[in-house]
């Protein structure tokens, strides 16, 4: 599943392709991916639209239109593409955005379980799935107290509690053990005794590791054909995930997987007490 740091590539890389083109037309071959609103509606809406900035909130992706925003989550396995209209339609590509250029840009989805939404400009902040997000890691309002606050009456172990969308969002499985390891926090620890300091920690991490891993995408991705490039070059620098039964590279002690809250987890004893 794409992280906040693949999306944030995603992002990068198509607006470097699509900024300020016009989409002149939409073919909708699977019309569940449009959640809102119908996709007749969505086709007639979204025709003359010039695609003017793409952001990125969570792991949605929001185009900014003239008159909308389109946001759209890739969940499982969502891509995109962009084609010559000449190019034979793959039997994945659901939705397929013509551009004045001659391009097109198509959206690929083998589960999918991607969605599309089409909303008023005036109504981002009112659409649950954007109002239900916690804040970015790069948000001046993300702080410790912030933080202590939301977790002051949090009675589940930390691993769980940082993986909460709704707190901070944008920490996927991976990037949250290897967020706890460097802030030497045990991942069972009952949240709401984490300390200033901890929480502190979590913020510095939690923006070191998701920038490092966004560089790396950055640095694999040369057409956005696949989300899972990023992923295994980051994968390269793991110091705990997946690293069971390796020494901890801080202070040599076998590193432990136990599962939490369902996730696999991945920690050092010793130095995460
Ligand atoms: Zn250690």
């Amino acid at each position: 599943m794409p992280e906040l740091p693949e999306v944030e590539t995603v992002k990068n890389t198509l607006k470097r392709l699509v900024l300020n083109k016009k989409i002149i037309d939409v073919d909708v071959w699977y019309t569940k991916i449009i959640e809102f609103p119908s996709s007749t509606e969505f086709i007639k809406k979204i025709k003359g639209q010039t695609i003017n900035d793409i952001k990125r909130r969570g792991k949605w992706l929001v185009f900014e239109l003239d008159d909308y925003f389109m946001l759209s989550h890739l969940r499982m396995e969502g891509k995109y593409f962009i084609k010559s209209a000449q190019d034979e339609l793959n039997k994945h590509e659901h939705v397929v955005f013509k551009l004045d250029s001659g391009e097109e840009l198509r959206y690929r989805d083998t589960r999918k379980f991607g969605r599309m939404l089409l909303i008023d400009k005036d109504e981002l902040t009112d659409v649950k799935q954007i109002k239900e997000l916690g804040l970015e890691p790069w948000d001046e309002a993300l702080t410790s107290s912030y933080l202590l606050e939301k977790y002051k009456n949090k009675r589940l172990p930390i691993k769980t509690v940082i993986l909460d969308q709704s707190i901070i969002t944008g920490i996927g499985n991976i990037y949250a053990d290897e967020i706890l390891f460097l802030s030497r926090i045990n991942p069972l620890k009952v949240t709401s005794k984490l300390t200033e300091s901890d929480c502190a920690n979590i913020i510095k991490y939690t923006k070191e590791v998701l920038e490092q891993a966004i560089e790396l995408g950055g640095t694999t991705i040369r057409t956005y054909e696949s989300s899972e490039g990023v992923h295994g070059r980051f994968q390269n620098n793991l110091l705990v995930h997946n690293h069971v039964g390796e020494k901890c590279p801080n202070c040599q002690n076998i590193i432990e997987k136990i599962v939490v809250g369902g996730r696999g987890t991945y920690y050092c004893k010793v130095c995460q007490k």
